[in-house]
Order: C-alpha cells, then sequence, then structure tokens
C-alpha cells in the first residue's frame, strides 16, 4: 500500500544521512553536516529520527531542552553557539535517556509520522534527516513518509563488513528512487593527537573502492579521531571547534555539494 508523505512546506531541500549499520558515526556526520552548513551561512534543521540511538541531542548538549509549541505544532530548539540550526529529536520525547524505547513495528511507524508531521521548522535552506540504521522498517518508513528528499549520504567504515552493509543501503536508495550524493568514510585511519599523522588501523580506501563499484561520488575520509569523540560527548560539534582541519575540509567538500 502506497504511503502517504509528509508536507513539509517551507524546507527547500531534504537530505537523509543513511548507515549500513550502527556505530559508524552516522550521528556524528549528521551533526557535523548540519552544523557545517549552518556555519556557512545557512537556515538548517537536524531532525533525529533514530529511535533507539537518538544521539543528537547530547552531540549538541541540548539534553535537557524544553519542547515548546506554537499552540499546533512543536517548535525545533535553537542551538547556542551556531546561529541558524535548529533541533528535533525523538530523543526529546522519551522519557529518560536511559530508557530502552519498546515498541513494535507498527507503532514505531505510527510514532516516526507522527513525530515527522508535529513539527513547525518554519522556512529553512535545508534539512538534515539522522535516520535509524540499516535498510528495515524504520529507515523505509523515514525514507517513504519524507517522500521527496533531496538525497542521501551514506556513511561507512572501512572495514570490509560496513562496507557490505552499505552497499545494501546503496541498493536500497536505489529501490526507492532516492538519489545518493555520495559516500562518507568515517574512522578511516586514527589520527595521532600528538603528531596528527594518519596511521592506518584498518582496510585503506574501503569507501573509495565501493563508490567505484556502485558508481556513486565518495565524499571523503574522516579520521578516527579522540577530539571527534570527545566534540560529541562535549556538545559542541567537530567542526565548530576545528574549523581548520582535514575532517572539517570534508564537511566543508559536502556542504558545497549539496
Ligand atoms: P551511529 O550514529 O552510526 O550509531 P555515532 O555517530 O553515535 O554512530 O558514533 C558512535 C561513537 O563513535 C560516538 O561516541 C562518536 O563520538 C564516535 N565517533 C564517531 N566518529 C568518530 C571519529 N571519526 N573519530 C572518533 N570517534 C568517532
Amino acid at each position: 500500500m502506497p504511503i502517504e508523505s509528509v508536507k513539509m512546506e517551507g524546507v527547500a531541500k531534504k537530505y537523509i544521512v543513511m548507515s549500513g549499520k550502527g556505530g559508524v558515526g552516522k550521528s556524528t556526520v549528521a551533526v557535523n553536516l548540519a552544523a557545517s552548513l549552518a556555519l556557512s551561512g545557512k537556515k538548517v534543521g537536524l531532525l533525529d529520527v533514530d529511535i533507539h540511538g537518538p544521539s543528537v541531542p547530547t552531540m549538541l548538549d541540548l539534553a535537557g531542552a524544553q519542547l515548546e509549541t506554537d499552540g499546533e505544532k512543536m517548535l525545533p530548539v535553537e542551538v547556542p553557539g551556531i546561529e541558524g540550526l535548529k533541533v528535533m529529536s525523538i530523543g526529546f520525547m522519551l522519557k529518560a535517556e536511559d530508557s530502552p524505547v519498546v515498541w513494535r513495528g507498527p507503532m514505531k511507524n505510527g510514532v516516526i509520522r507522527q513525530f515527522l508531521e508535529e513539527v513547525d521548522w518554519g522556512e529553512l535552506d535545508c534539512l538534515v534527516v539522522d535516520c535509524p540504521p540499516g535498510t528495515g522498517d524504520e529507515p523505509l518508513s523515514v525514507i517513504q513518509l519524507i517522500g521527496d528528499a533531496d538525497g542521501a549520504v551514506l556513511v561507512t567504515t572501512p572495514q570490509n563488513v560496513a562496507a557490505v552493509d552499505v552497499s545494501k543501503s546503496v541498493n536500497f536508495c536505489r529501490q526507492l528512487n532516492l538519489p545518493i550524493v555520495g559516500i562518507v568514510e568515517n574512522m578511516a585511519g586514527f589520527a595521532c593527537p600528538r603528531c596528527g599523522e594518519v596511521t592506518h588501523v584498518f582496510d585503506r580506501d574501503g569507501g573509495k573502492k565501493l563508490s567505484e563499484r556502485y558508481e556513486v561520488p565518495f565524499l571523503g575520509s574522516i579520521p578516527l579521531d579522540p577530539a571527534m569523540a570527545e566534540s560529541g560527548d562535549s556538545g559542541k560539534p567537530y567542526v565548530a571547534r576545528f574549523a581548520d582541519s582535514t575532517a572539517a575540509g570534508v564537511y566543508q567538500e559536502i556542504t558545497r555539494r549539496l
């Protein structure tokens, strides 16, 4: 049965950040991409629909944020220190950070729909969506409910297993007619905090090989960098703290392509 998509008037472009599996840095990429776009002067919304692991509030230090409404719809939360960036996370609606979500499939889809319908974004240049991982029911609902997304950014790590998973995401997007902006390879080599040299812990160039094999653009490699994890925990995005770094350059490159 075709799913009726949710109208998001006033939102010019919508991009979905996806990954074949959890833990590859999808939310980190979504947060830094949204922040990078906002720092370049755009009006940006970041929508975290990762029901089981909504980490965006922690990554932007918004965990205790109070949701407000305009009488009808929920208003996204503005990110202090990054002008033009607003956030809505399914995490704001869950009771406690450490309570697991135990909804069954159809309930999850209902929650995702309600969540997408009931946010008033106002005028946005760009909406970045942090999608649940994998190629199951939840990402399927997100893509179908958004309906007219402009593209998907696929996040992978260099190990072969994650690369195989992302190849499923490539096929998933193609089946759903969702254009692929490209592949970001995260945790590609370890950036030494002392000298900056990058050591390749895993297979080299997994994301690049994959992009050639599937004929999708390669957007760049982001090293495994302790400062990236620390930024995620501290609530200030890496791209705002280290604007001149190589990783921030990768985000700026993706921003240009969008
Ligand atoms: P996902 O959304 O795919 O589950 P997250 O973005 O939550 O993954 O990242 C998982 C963990 O890895 C987080 O603690 C995050 O800070 C960390 N992380 C992500 N990318 C990097 C990186 N390039 N270097 C170091 N740590 C990273």
